[in-house]
């Protein structure tokens, strides 16, 4: 377990506001209700649905995850290939709590933290504080799956006991107090997977953290000095994954920008410029400016372009209702005396939209045109809450068939789901009826 030394500077003032404003976004998102009264965010597992920012999405709408989980792919190539490993320093939650935790750690055991020697109570006192910090922090994430105002009341009455979440909370508090407590950077040096292939998204152009070697090397050897790095080695005590960044870039680093305040704050002792920086390799070795534009950037940005246009098309086009229609196994069509032919078939329909919504069914033999629906199981209106379900039967029943439209084995027709209120707002589904006797 690496126990690196505090670092003040630009960078880490930076770090600490933008790591302040994700842990209070990451507490607070689950809590927000809309004036709706549905969630900002949450994906409710036993009723199958996800809110986020106020739209309500369903497994049906696979598109709509497909296209979210390859702007996720996406971007991370695209910010990857441009920044470097960012996220990893500046948004990773392995990173930003590991961070919490050290802070914790010194401030109670001062120079003692990590050391073997530390007064055992006050290694407890701070074993304890790590323990509620993963217990607020576990809870927040089930939070965002359960709503925490039920998790806060369950907890408070002590009904909690009788319920399921309590175990992922407990799941997870005991692996975020052993991983950010005892794994800490090993997670990030051997079992990260994006650490793994982050090489291949970079290149020589890539803003990384980087030792300029140009200028550093040869670093100070006993008396011998020739480059300006008089190895004081601040860069590697710093380091909470405990590399030397002066051997290039690699797996263990997370960007976190320690080096750079500590190389920063030595060499304005030595009234110099920086060692170590935010830069590409390509501007340490031709001395030239970042080179964003190139076509591996350019190509990641057109995917990117084109795949939040095609979400953002799907997204203001979709239609917020959700109907599933199949014929009614347990009653098979029927022939009438008349040649009429009446059909059975099981609806489910769902309400997607925020609000509730009045709902109108029509059907059709689309090849006479003629409305087929004789009756509903729900009457000829009906009413759903924002994420209702509601499953019933209709009855429909084609015209007089002639002979030849008998011998067919299937009768071709539509059903309609309409919005009262926004008659552009339907869902069609095509129907083969089944012909008695096939
Ligand atoms: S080398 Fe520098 S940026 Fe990379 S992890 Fe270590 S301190 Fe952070
Ligand atoms: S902090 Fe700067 S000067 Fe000191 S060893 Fe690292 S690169 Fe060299």
């Amino acid at each position: 377990m690496i126990i690196s030394r505090p670092q003040s500077g630009k960078v880490r003032t930076r770090r600490n506001f933008v790591m302040s404003f994700l842990v209070m976004l990451f507490l607070g998102a689950p809590w927000v209700v809309l004036p709706s009264g549905t969630p900002l965010v949450r994906l409710d597992i036993p009723h199958r649905m996800f809110h986020l920012f106020g739209g309500l999405f369903i497994p049906q709408e696979g598109l709509i995850l497909w296209f979210f989980l390859l702007t996720m792919g996406l971007s991370l190539f695209f910010f990857t290939s441009v920044i470097g490993r960012v996220w990893c320093g500046w948004g990773c939650p392995q990173t930003i709590y590991t961070d919490l935790f050290d802070r914790i750690g010194r401030a109670i055991l001062d120079s003692k933290y990590g050391k073997k020697d530390a007064p055992a109570l006050k290694k407890y006192l701070v074993y304890t504080i790590w323990m509620i910090i993963s217990f607020i922090a576990s809870f927040h994430w089930i939070g965002y799956f359960v709503s925490p105002y039920t998790m806060a009341a369950d907890f408070a009455n002590l009904t909690f006991l009788s319920k399921t979440y309590p175990l992922f909370i407990g799941f997870f508090t005991i692996a975020m107090f052993v991983d950010i407590g005892f794994i800490r950077e090993q997670f990030c040096k051997y079992a990260c997977p994006y650490a793994r292939f982050q090489t291949i998204l970079m290149d020589e152009h890539s803003w990384n953290v980087t030792y300029d070697y140009k200028r550093g090397e040869p670093r100070r050897d006993g008396k011998s000095k020739i480059g300006d790095c008089i190895s004081c080695n601040m860069c590697v005590v710093v380091c909470p994954t405990g590399i030397d960044i002066r051997d290039g870039l690699q797996v263990g680093c997370v960007a976190c920008g320690k080096c750079v305040d500590a190389c920063t704050s030595i060499m304005a002792k030595e009234n110099k410029k920086t060692l170590i920086g935010y830069f590409s390799l390509d501007q340490i070795e031709t001395k030239t400016k970042v080179k964003w534009v190139r076509p591996r950037t350019v190509i990641y940005a057109i995917l990117l372009t084109i795949v939040v246009s095609a979400a953002t098309y799907k997204l203001i086009t979709r239609v917020p209702m959700s109907m599933i229609a199949a014929g009614n196994k347990s009653m098979p069509p029927i022939l009438l005396p008349d040649n009429k032919v009446r059909a059975f078939v099981a609806l489910r329909i769902q309400n997607i939209a925020p609000m509730p919504a009045t709902y109108v069914l029509e059907a059709y033999d689309t090849r006479h045109h003629k409305q087929m629906l004789i009756r509903s199981g729900e009457g000829e209106q009906l009413t759903l809450n924002s994420g209702e379900i509601r499953s019933f039967s209709v009855v429909l029943e084609t015209q007089g068939l002639s002979e030849s439209e008998l011998k067919e084995k299937y009768i071709p027709g539509m059903i309609r789901l309409k919005n009262v209120n926004d008659p552009d707002s339907k869902i069609e589904k095509v129907l083969s009826l089944t012909l008695p006797g096939n």
